[in-house]
């Protein structure tokens, strides 16, 4: 009888280390202050105290006094959270002569985000058989004029 006892307590313990450890602890949430929002848990089986804050929010709203912003808000306390939301445009090549800065533009509001690759993205023309070389092809970008060489298969 014992024996099985512990087993069955065995069991339970491993279970419940799993749980823990998949962050399922054991206990109470209790509010650390009354009128805010952060949360403690005192897990009763690993010891382990963990801390929640502003469990639920408002869906995100359009800022009315700043362009590309937007916000929500805890539905129990004051916090406020804010971000960008920026409608950028697809990427177009930033200058006419490189293939490595790119940059897009915000729709709504005209700001404009660059991003700078380490290899080029070069915008090809087509294939072209190479007059002066047999059995070769060869492509042109069409904004830095660097060029692509591949064998014709044949
Ligand atoms: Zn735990
Ligand atoms: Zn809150
Ligand atoms: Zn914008
Ligand atoms: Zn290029």
């Amino acid at each position: 009888m014992g024996l099985f006892d512990d087993l069955i307590k065995g069991a339970e313990d491993l279970f419940g280390k799993g749980q823990c450890a998949l962050g399922f602890h054991k206990g109470e949430w209790k509010y650390v202050y009354p009128d805010q929002c952060d949360q403690v848990i005192h897990c009763e089986r690993c010891g382990e105290k963990k801390r929640l804050k502003h469990q639920s929010y408002t869906r995100w709203q359009d800022d009315p006094d700043y362009q590309c912003w937007e916000f929500r808000t805890c539905t129990r306390c004051v916090d406020k959270e804010e971000r960008s939301n920026h409608n950028y445009s697809k990427e177009r090549a930033k200058n006419e002569w490189e293939c490595y800065t790119f940059i897009q533009t915000c729709s709504k509001c005209g700001k404009e985000k660059d991003k700078r690759y380490s290899s080029p993205k070069h915008s090809w023309g087509s294939w072209k058989v190479n007059p002066n070389v047999q059995n070769e092809m060869f492509r042109v970008c069409n904004r830095c004029n660097a060029k692509e060489f591949s064998k014709i298969k044949d």
